[in-house]
């Protein structure tokens, strides 16, 4: 699982994240919402290590993280505009990070079948980025983090660019690989409704600190104050 306490995060002036303490459980999937410039981003990118809190513990399965680069943390992100490489076909977009990691290749380009294969992409393993759609190359994104193995997968906004339609099959193989594999996810969103039918939890966020976290149905219910209430359209 993740645990963060007290964790605190400047940009100059602006403190982007405000003593912030977090939990996901091992197997569970978080979903972390909250409106824009409040702090999601941030988070994701201290739990990968692509920036260095100022204060706070990020724990990793069962090691604090604070010292460790990004690629011992066994930690995969999924960044909203993909990251793909574009000079890489899709197959070498997946084996690149297994390459790294000096994984055998026989095993990695098996595993690089498995996840296409999950993800519906095994078609397009010759093409490169630009020949895909957007929807396509989320499914890539997505499938470059399966391949890896990682303990935790760390999603930003996976699904924003995808139209209804394919949201809503995403969103639906999503949950079915989580269920499956019973992948640590946090799972970033800004949509209300994303958040309360993916997560076992939700933590909603504002202004660099958690409002409220607790199971979707009881945070709608019962909102801790009038942010949330609002932010999640509960009922007065
Ligand atoms: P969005 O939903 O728009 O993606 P977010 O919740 O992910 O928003 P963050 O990207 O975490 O928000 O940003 C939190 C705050 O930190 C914002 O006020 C943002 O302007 C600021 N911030 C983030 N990254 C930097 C940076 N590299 N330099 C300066 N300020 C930054
Ligand atoms: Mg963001």
């Amino acid at each position: 699982g993740i645990v963060l306490e007290s964790l605190t995060k400047c940009y100059g002036p602006i403190t982007a994240l405000d003593g912030v303490d977090l939990a996901v459980r091992a197997g569970e999937l978080v979903t972390l919402v909250g409106p824009s410039g409040s702090g999601k981003s941030t988070i994701l990118r201290l739990i990968a290590g692509l920036e260095r809190p100022d204060r706070g513990r990020v724990v990793v399965g069962d090691r604090d993280v604070v010292d460790v680069p990004p690629q011992q943390r066994s930690v995969a992100m999924v960044f909203q505009d993909y990251a793909l490489y574009p000079h890489l076909t899709v197959q070498d977009n997946l084996l690149f990070g297994l390459r790294v990691r000096k994984v055998p290749r026989a095993e990695a380009t098996r595993r690089a079948r498995e996840a296409a294969e999950r993800l519906g992409i095994a078609e397009l393993l010759d093409r490169h980025p630009d020949e895909m759609s957007g929807g396509q190359r989320q499914r890539v994104a997505l499938a470059r983090a399966l391949v890896r193995d990682p303990s935790v997968y760390l999603l930003d906004e996976p699904l924003a660019s995808l139209d209804t339609q394919l949201r809503t099959t995403t969103r639906a193989d999503l949950l079915a690989i989580h269920r499956q594999l019973g992948t640590t996810t946090l799972h970033v969103t800004h949509d209300q409704a994303e958040a309360m039918t993916l997560g076992d939890r939700v933590v909603v966020i504002e202004g660099g600190r958690v409002r409220q976290a607790g199971a979707p149905q009881d945070v709608y219910d019962e909102p801790a104050d009038t942010f949330v209430a609002r932010f999640l359209g509960s009922p007065p």
